[in-house]
C-alpha cells in the first residue's frame, strides 16, 4: 500500500533553518494527498520515502552528538500536519503536528492552499494560526 493521489500541493518556499545552524537554506512545501493508509502506516511510508531519497537517521544521530545540535542538515523531512480532523497522541505519532503553530515554514505554505482549515483541538484555522505567529 501507499499514499494516494497529490491532491493539491502549495507552492516551494525558501526558508532559513529553524533550530539550528546550517549551510544551505531550506525548502519547505505542503501536499494534500488521498490515501487508504492509517495515520501510522503513513507514518511507516514517509519514513521509507525519507530513506529512499537519501535520509540516513543513524548518521544524523552521529551528527547531532558531534555538534551539540538539536537538529541537522537532512536531505528531506517529511511531517504529517494533519489526517483529516483526528487527533493522535501516541509514542510515535502527534497529529496534529504539535509544532505546526511555531513554524512559519509549516503555516506559510499551509495556507495557501487551507487557509480557512480548521485545527481539530483548538478550533483555529491555519490563517488565524500564523497570525497569531506573526504577533507574538
Ligand atoms: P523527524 O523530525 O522526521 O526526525 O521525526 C522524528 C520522529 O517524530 C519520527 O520518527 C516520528 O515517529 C515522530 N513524529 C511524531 N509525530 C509526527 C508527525 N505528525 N509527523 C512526522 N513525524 C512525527
Amino acid at each position: 500500500a501507499r499514499i494516494g493521489a497529490v491532491l493539491r500541493c502549495s507552492h516551494c518556499y525558501g526558508s532559513a533553518p529553524w533550530g539550528f545552524e546550517a549551510e544551505q537554506p531550506f525548502v519547505n512545501q505542503v501536499l494534500v494527498a488521498d490515501t487508504d493508509l492509517a495515520p501510522h502506516e503513513v507514518l511507516a511510508e514517509v519514513h521509507r520515502i525519507e530513506r529512499e531519497l537519501g535520509r540516513n537517521r543513524a548518521a544524523e544521530a552521529v551528527e547531532r552528538a558531534a555538534t551539540g545540535q538539536r537538529y541537522v542538515s537532512r536531505p528531506i523531512d517529511i511531517d504529517i500536519l494533519f489526517y483529516d480532523d483526528e487527533v493522535i497522541d501516541s509514542e510515535r505519532l502527534t497529529v496534529p503536528h504539535p509544532l505546526m503553530g511555531e513554524r512559519e515554514f509549516a503555516l506559510v505554505p499551509l495556507c495557501e492552499i487551507m487557509r480557512q482549515r480548521r485545527h481539530p483541538v483548538t478550533g483555529r484555522t491555519v490563517g488565524e494560526m500564523l497570525e497569531e505567529l506573526r504577533n507574538k
